[in-house]
């Protein structure tokens, strides 16, 4: 029989470095509190139109990427559905935000969520088909101040703060802005023309986004093509006044509490909803998959979805790539022990000894639980890999209720009235 293994671009997660997934997810849970944040859990698998809605046609996440069947239907009362498991979380939130009226109070929503996303990628180091993202939008009528530049920047600035609590250096901050929703189009109609005479000169790419989608040429990594991006117009040379003025004070607000950033005028981004502020937070450390996160402001994306006017930003960070990140800066982190490994002497300690784990793990302890069938040199051999001390429980001790403790590293043996036990092994 052939032996089943996880899909290509997916992989298991297993212990002890789920440990640090679960540190990363807390940390940002707690940052994002202090921000005034709540969480929220959409739907792994939306309507499909939500995402060519939102996300749009011509980008690679919605014409080759993404994982849609057709949901037949089940009864006559149901309707068959194109479904697809979402390729990223923004659209999916702001359905929500509209489908459950959450602009109603007048005030901004400010949201994030932890979880998985799909696309079917070339996988490699950092880019998988099934990925996980931590993000988070604020969003909400113009009146809440959800159009301002105070709001782009505490996003920033709240996303250093993460990765500086986390203790990842070395990271840059990549700003640009892509236009509103009025002289974006213009600088794309402006790109178009340019592209007539150079795409025929680009890589085959760059030929089908130039017809289809010429924002993503400026995305274009390969060699040959970089001297002619770079003479092709810029976005800066095409913003209005109101965005021109909405990136300085970004910048100006950034600058006043000290967050370093570069401005890159090619920073495009993928997907079809941006506008104004977008960015990205690299890292050296990463390799080709360099992008640690990614976002910006999506002003128009609550009507292109039938909504009422919501302006908002957001973001979303790659956390199977912060988790590589922090793995290179942590190599020589120390197997993580439990307290005590306790070793029944004989089957009759079983039951006692499961009374005893089940005090110490009361006590807030991590506890590893032998088994009275095991030879004393095994429960030694045992205990030795998986916990800093090892308990000895037999008849005598269970009787006068004093314990033998050994710890591994110090090699000693003391004798330890039960009570005392917990303190004895606490670190
Ligand atoms: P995007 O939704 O494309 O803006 O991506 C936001 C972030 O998610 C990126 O900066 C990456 O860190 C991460 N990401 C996107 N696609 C993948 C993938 N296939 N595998 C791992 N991480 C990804």
């Amino acid at each position: 029989m052939t032996l089943l293994k996880a899909v290509r671009g997916t992989r298991d997660l297993l212990p002890p470095e789920t440990e640090l997934w679960n540190r990363v997810e807390a940390t940002a849970r707690r940052v994002f509190t202090r921000y005034n944040f709540g969480e929220i859990r959409t739907p792994i698998f939306e309507d499909t139109q939500l995402f060519a809605r939102s996300v749009g046609e011509e980008t690679d996440i919605v014409s080759k990427e993404m994982y849609t069947w057709e949901d037949r239907a089940r009864a006559q009362s149901e309707k068959s559905q194109s479904l697809t498991l979402r390729p990223e979380n923004t659209a999916g939130v702001v359905r929500a935000y509209i489908e459950r009226k959450l602009g109603e109070a007048g005030l901004l929503r400010k949201l994030f969520y932890i979880g998985p996303q799909f696309r079917r990628e070339r996988p490699q180091k950092g880019r998988y088909r099934q990925f996980w993202q931590i993000g988070a939008e604020v969003i909400g009528p113009p009146s809440a101040g959800s159009e301002s530049p105070l709001r782009d920047a505490e996003v920033l600035e709240m996303l250093a703060s993460f990765l500086d609590e986390l203790g990842i250096t070395g990271w840059t901050l990549v700003l640009n802005s892509v236009g509103s929703s009025t002289d974006r189009p213009r600088y794309i109609a402006a790109l178009r023309e340019a592209l007539k005479d150079k795409a025929p000169q680009m890589c085959a790419d760059c030929q089908r986004r130039a017809e289809t989608n010429p924002l993503r040429v400026l995305d274009c990594k390969v060699p040959e093509d970089q001297p002619i991006i770079e003479a092709l117009p810029r976005i800066a040379d095409h913003l209005d006044e109101d965005s021109k003025a909405h990136f300085a004070a970004v910048l100006a607000a950034l600058d006043a509490c000290g967050v370093p950033y570069t401005i890159n005028p090619r920073l495009v981004r993928g997907l079809d909803y941006y506008t104004r502020t977008t960015f990205e937070f690299t890292h050296g450390g990463l390799g080709a998959q360099n992008a640690l996160l990614g976002g910006g402001r999506y002003d128009g994306l609550s009507e292109m979805l039938g909504g009422p006017r919501a302006p908002g930003i957001g973001f979303a960070l790659g956390l199977d790539r912060l988790i590589l990140t922090l793995q290179a800066s942590q190599s020589d982190a120390a197997p993580n022990l439990a307290d005590a490994f306790i070793a029944p002497l004989g089957e009759a300690m079983n039951a006692p000894a499961l009374t005893l784990a089940r005090e110490l793990r009361r006590e807030g302890l991590r506890i590893e639980l032998g088994d009275g069938a095991f030879r004393l040199k095994k429960s030694f051999e045992i205990g030795n890999k998986l916990a800093r001390s090892i308990i000895l429980l037999g008849e005598d001790e269970h009787r006068s209720g004093i314990l033998t403790v050994k710890n591994f590293a110090a090699g000693e043996q003391v004798r330890v009235p039960r009570a005392d036990v917990a303190r004895h092994l606490r670190p």
